[in-house]
């Protein structure tokens, strides 16, 4: 069945049940014009299966430049048949279109990283009004909510679910859909506030957020891991028939003190200049040792990179011009 385009453009009105069971639709929500005339708005794919069941909501692209989720999502939901399912699958493949068409992380309109800013304003700036209207129009329907992420153009990472750790009803299923994704590593980290998880959360929705390997690319064995993975969650949620890890993966860490999961804060360049690591991704590093080295322009050594504390490189750049600031690579206490 091929998907119907429906235009749509009030947030009040949407509902996954104005999609008839047994339907695939995509919907068009408007959010503002720029004074250039440039419409900003998402597009919100629905399946609805013929029986009623859990809802499933999934988005990608709140970063403009990674691509593996966006492609998966698109995939996931061409190659659905609403007969073969129960529930509703309501997904958001390019979240930020004005990052996206920019081929950036963050906005070109307002500077703002979307993924700062949630639960969003529905007066505040083109990033803020689409937190608001993601918050508000999409998380708040889900059963589960899956915010897909990657590396972004400069760094590689090995792929990881995660969540952030919190108590009750809402962790259990976290930890069984992240465990039922089947990935090899879990990652449990401090809950960061401006995310989409402070839009979800409004509504008590159990949140993972998956990252893959990035670099600016959309390899096709990532995309396959992931529409993988949306279907274990899925056959999890009992919306699809289907088998899905029950058992923790090898690489399981679970933590929500300091700043356990913010990625960006620590090996940071003190110079602009060219860095080149002197480790491999997912290598196992000891506090202290050598792991890269900044370099001038002129190719004098400006600073030597050391490890500030022992784990596993689990992202790491791969870009090699740096400014003063830039991190460098993180280290997973694994
Ligand atoms: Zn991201």
């Amino acid at each position: 069945m091929s998907a119907m385009p429906f235009a749509f453009d009030s947030i009040d009105s949407f509902s996954p049940e104005d999609s008839p069971p047994g339907t695939k639709i995509v919907y068009r929500k408007q959010i503002t014009t720029l004074i250039d005339g440039r419409e900003i708005g998402f597009s919100i794919l629905v399946a609805r299966g013929q029986k009623d069941g859990k809802t499933l909501v999934v988005c990608a692209g709140i970063h403009g430049d990674e691509y593996e989720g966006i492609v998966a999502i698109q995939e996931c939901f061409r190659e659905l048949d609403p007969a073969q399912i129960r529930g509703t699958l309501i997904a958001v493949p390019i979240v930020n279109e004005p990052a996206f068409f920019a081929h950036r992380r963050e906005s070109p309109i307002d500077e703002k990283n979307l993924a700062s800013v949630f639960p969003g304003h529905s007066d505040g700036t083109v990033s803020e009004q689409i937190a608001y209207h993601l918050t508000h129009s999409i998380l708040k329907h889900g059963d589960l909510f899956i915010d897909l992420h990657s590396a972004g153009t400069y760094y590689t990472l090995k792929p990881w679910v995660g969540y952030s750790v919190k108590g009750g009803r809402i962790q259990q299923i976290q930890r069984e859909a992240a465990i039922a994704f089947g990935f090899d590593l879990i990652w449990g980290s401090a809950f960061m506030p401006g995310r989409s998880i402070s839009g979800s959360y409004l509504y008590e929705v159990p949140t993972l957020h998956v990252e893959m390997r990035g670099s600016g690319l959309c390899r096709r064995e990532d995309v396959e891991q992931l529409k993988h993975g949306i279907q274990r969650v899925m056959s999890y949620l009992k919306m699809l028939k289907g088998d899905f890890q029950r058992t923790l993966p090898p690489y399981f860490r679970e933590n929500d003190q300091g700043d356990e999961g913010r990625l960006q804060i620590e090996h940071l360049s003190k110079h602009d200049g060219l860095f080149l690591p002197h480790v491999s991704l997912w290598e196992h590093v000891e506090a202290g040792q050598r792991i890269g080295c900044i370099y001038s322009p002129e190719g004098d050594s400006l600073q030597v990179v050391h490890a500030e504390h022992s784990g596993r490189i689990v992202v790491l750049r791969t870009c090699p011009s740096v400014v003063q600031g830039d991190f460098l690579v993180t280290v997973i206490r694994l």
